[in-house]
């Protein structure tokens, strides 16, 4: 796959995407592929927005400042996801910039992003990240707590649409997707944003509206 331009590989990820919507009995289109561009350069970006792809994934803000303003005037319709961990001091910045935040963890970034939407007007969709696999190390709120926050993000407004999370490495992510999709289940929540290079098509099968994938879509990063 890694010989192949990026328009190939683009299109090679889209055929699987539908081949898993298809064996769960789900449409394929809703599923959205989220290129993950982060550490990408433009020129790597501009061949995918040329062959039709939109929704792309970015993990800091200000990265995304330096590339996404001007990569926007040939592309106005390209949706920009925040997929990495958001300080509340960056949150305006995140509000302005991004149509959708996936990383949603705690009650301080609840409160900035509710005053950061009320400021700029702006309400990009949110994800609250679930540590799904209670690693220590991670991002995400852990899996009791997600009721509490849930709670105050639809108090403070924030147009809440899934859950997300990132599995633990080095493990079959399949039961910790199905978590995710139960735990979302029980809460009323459609979204889900959950798989990534090397899980994406079993992800789908389980019930992800938002595959993020880079490396598949990219090559190796840098
Ligand atoms: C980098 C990243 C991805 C993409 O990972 P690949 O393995 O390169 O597809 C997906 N989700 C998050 C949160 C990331 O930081």
């Amino acid at each position: 796959m890694s010989s192949h331009d990026p328009a190939t590989r683009l299109a090679i990820i889209n055929e699987s995407i539908a081949r898993a919507a298809d064996l769960a009995k789900r449409r394929s289109g809703d599923v959205t592929l989220i290129a993950v561009s982060k550490t990408q350069t433009a020129e790597a970006i501009l061949p995918l927005l040329a062959a039709g792809q939109r929704d792309f994934g970015e993990n800091r803000v200000q990265e995304a400042e330096t590339k996404w303003p001007a990569l926007r005037e040939d592309y106005p319709d390209t949706v920009l996801h925040l997929i990495g961990q958001l300080q509340s001091n960056k949150a305006e910045e995140a509000v302005a910039l991004f149509d959708g935040i996936h990383s949603v963890d705690r009650s301080s970034l609840v409160a900035a992003l509710a005053r950061a939407m009320d400021k700029t007007g702006r309400r990009p969709t949110c994800f609250i990240q679930v540590n799904i696999g209670d690693e220590g190390q991670k991002g995400g709120c852990a899996i009791d707590g997600l009721a509490a926050l849930l709670a105050e993000a639809r108090v403070a407004g924030l147009p809440i649409a899934g859950l997300m999370a990132i599995p633990p490495a080095m493990v079959d992510a399949a039961p910790y997707f199905a978590l995710l999709a139960k735990i979302a289940r029980d809460h009323g929540l459609a979204g889900l944003s959950m798989g990534m290079s090397g899980d994406f098509e079993t992800a789908v099968t389980i019930g992800a509206t938002h595959v993020r994938v880079g490396t598949a879509l990219f090559g190796a990063r840098a």
